[in-house]
């Protein structure tokens, strides 16, 4: 499980990439890259700096365009506010985030950031402005240092440590014989698992994105790197809407919303003590599921 969302991950990065390498080349030809005049070829705009505000309006969507897997999902989230999406495996909570990136587009009803319609945004622009940060980190083979400028290729060299220490990663980098310019291999083989993901959370700050998507996997690392990892996507979600596939309870009580899926479709909302007190479906997962995974 949560290989679409790694596909996904990987397939956004690559499309980073690819931006990255045509940046690269425009810098070198010292000419002006042609998108930022507000429209583009195909005639979608681009998005400026988003507040981060976001919609979803009566949203069906199918994979097979026959078994629905969204029914009629709306969602309102305000910026900055952290949405939680809880529910069993299968229940949409990927499938969401695979559609406010665009990777899909849905069936019927409207998914709009900053009220306009993502339908109508230039696909690059969009997906620069949100930030994936996934257990399982993209990371390619090139320095520590270049990994983490990934996420915003002007930075300088202070600002990529600037962000490696908000991330706390700053500590074991600098352990590391050759530090930031550390060589890693594409798999990041040379890290460990929670050292990957405070690179990508060091990524993600650089980018500084208004929309955030975190999947919180639950393979286990270390506690103390754990503490680590959670202070820094704590620090990371800090003013961002935060879409969070959230398997820690700390992350899920301190959710302004709680989105409960099951079926494909929003069967509960509300915080933590609304969703308890209601003695429902998330009651009924978290006596059942949440007290054994608490952290
Ligand atoms: P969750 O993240 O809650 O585990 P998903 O959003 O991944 O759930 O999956 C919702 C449903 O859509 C499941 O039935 C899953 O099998 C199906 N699904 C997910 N991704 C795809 C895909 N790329 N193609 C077809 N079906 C998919």
């Amino acid at each position: 499980f949560g290989r679409p969302i790694n596909e996904l991950a990987n397939q956004f990065n690559m499309i980073q990439s690819a931006i990255a390498g045509a940046e690269r080349v425009f810098e070198v030809m010292d000419v002006k890259p042609e998108y930022t005049s507000g429209a583009s070829e195909d005639g979608e705009r681009e998005l400026r700096q988003m507040r981060g505000e976001v919609v979803f309006d009566s949203v069906s969507f199918s994979y097979n365009k026959s078994t629905p897997t969204l029914k009629n999902v709306s969602l309102a989230a305000k910026p900055g506010e952290t949405i939680a999406l809880v529910g069993p495996t299968g229940a949409g909570k990927t499938t969401i985030v695979n559609l406010l990136t665009r990777f899909y587009d849905i069936d019927s009803g409207v998914i709009a950031i900053d009220g306009a319609d993502i339908r109508t945004l230039e696909k690059t622009s969009l997906r620069r402005q949100l930030g994936i940060v996934l257990q399982d980190a993209y990371l390619f083979s090139d320095t520590i240092r270049e990994n983490i400028r990934y996420g915003r290729l002007d930075a300088t060299d202070e600002e990529v440590e600037a962000a490696a220490k908000l991330a706390n990663a700053d500590g074991f980098i600098r352990k590391l014989p050759q530090g930031y310019d550390a060589q890693l291999t594409a798999e990041g083989g040379n890290l460990s698992q929670g050292q990957r993901q405070l690179l990508t959370i060091a990524r993600a700050i650089l980018a500084d994105p208004a929309i955030l998507i975190l999947d919180e996997a639950t393979s286990s690392v270390d506690t103390r790197t754990e503490m680590h990892i959670q202070e820094a996507m704590t620090k990371l979600m800090q003013g961002r809407t935060s879409f969070v596939i959230a398997h820690r309870l700390s992350t899920i009580r301190e959710a302004d919303q709680i989105l409960v899926l099951n079926g494909g479709e929003i069967i509960e909302r509300g915080s933590h003590q609304e969703l308890l007190a209601a003695r429902g479906f998330y009651h009924n997962l978290y006596t059942s599921q949440f007290n054994r995974a608490a952290v």
